[in-house]
């Protein structure tokens, strides 16, 4: 199954130099999940061919307008466009109250059934699982409630290896009890475990997004190991007390997270107005942890 991240903005607090505001989508060939949902993200997803009658579940990381106010301009839309299908959204405590502003006032009109999942964004903990991943909140320290979010896919079904069937002359139904992780009595009554004879094709994969926080090594933790790691990037790192005060993170701390954490690659992200050039976030970023790139407007990430 292919994995593809695709970010819609990229940029913090106001939209500039023709990057568009805090958003991304993660796809498998058969579902998109969106990922902060800041204002233009429409018209970002529209660029990108994806569909939003495609996306079912919506995860926002906090209720900065920067993050969320293209959120009640896409619920309209696909109203419009004759949604019915159930749509989720998982946000920390406050969407709802939102969302109901919007709806009775009539500024906005909804005909399908819009599932707000509040999270608690002070623990670690799986919110929500389908048939391709296991999605997990992660604590992030920011002026408002915040949570970053991990996606970890399932762990497809285990193959066995063939010359363990001729070995031990295994019966169907012994395989399919070892490749369920049970283990298998012989004939003989030697007993064989699942472990021993089966394998996955593939490690499954994960993606991690931190979203607005200050540089928070506690983090770290929670998303050892992790494929592909999304961090905010707001700053260079001569702006650190800026970033810290702000309670944001910059391209170094963010690359010295993805090393702590031993991510596979590092995706950079959220940049301030004020720098028109990323490459010099980018090479700050890559003085620590070589396999970083810029996630601008658009770009296209597999894995
Ligand atoms: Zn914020």
């Amino acid at each position: 199954m292919e994995l593809r991240l695709i970010i819609i903005g990229s940029s913090a607090a106001i939209p500039a130099h023709h990057r568009n505001l805090s958003g991304q989508v993660l796809q498998t060939p058969s579902s998109s999940y969106l990922i902060d949902c800041g204002e233009g993200t429409q018209f970002g997803l529209t660029d990108a061919k994806v569909r939003l009658s495609k996306i079912d579940h919506i995860f926002i990381s906090h209720l900065h307008g920067d993050h969320i106010f293209g959120l009640f301009g896409l619920l309209s839309s696909a109203s419009m466009q004759g949604r019915t299908k159930e749509l989720s959204v998982f946000a920390p405590p406050g969407l709802k109250l939102l969302i109901d502003a919007f709806t009775e006032t009539k500024s906005m009109y909804l005909n399908f059934e819009l599932n707000i999942v509040e999270v608690d964004t002070t623990v670690y903990r799986q919110i929500f699982e389908d048939e391709h991943f296991r999605m997990y909140s992660i604590p992030l320290k920011h002026r408002i409630p915040t949570t970053g979010y991990k996606f970890v896919e399932k762990q497809k079904k285990v193959n066995i290896h063939k010359e363990a069937i001729a070995k031990y002359q295994l019966s169907f139904d012994q395989i399919k009890s070892l490749k369920s992780g049970n283990n298998a009595n012989l004939e003989d009554g030697r007993t064989i475990c699942s472990e021993d004879v089966c394998f996955h094709k593939y490690k499954p994969r994960s993606y991690v997004y931190v979203s607005d926080c200050v540089f928070s090594p506690e983090i770290v933790r929670f998303i050892q190991g992790v494929d592909v790691l999304f961090h905010e990037a707001t700053y260079m790192n001569e702006e650190k007390e800026l970033a810290q005060t702000r309670f944001h993170s910059t391209a170094l701390q963010a690359a010295l997270i993805a090393k702590m954490a031993g991510a596979g690659r590092l995706i950079l992200g959220h940049f301030s107005s004020r720098y028109t050039d990323l490459q010099p976030l980018l090479d700050e970023a890559r003085s620590v942890f070589p396999d970083a790139s810029l996630g601008t407007d658009q770009s296209v990430f597999l894995f």
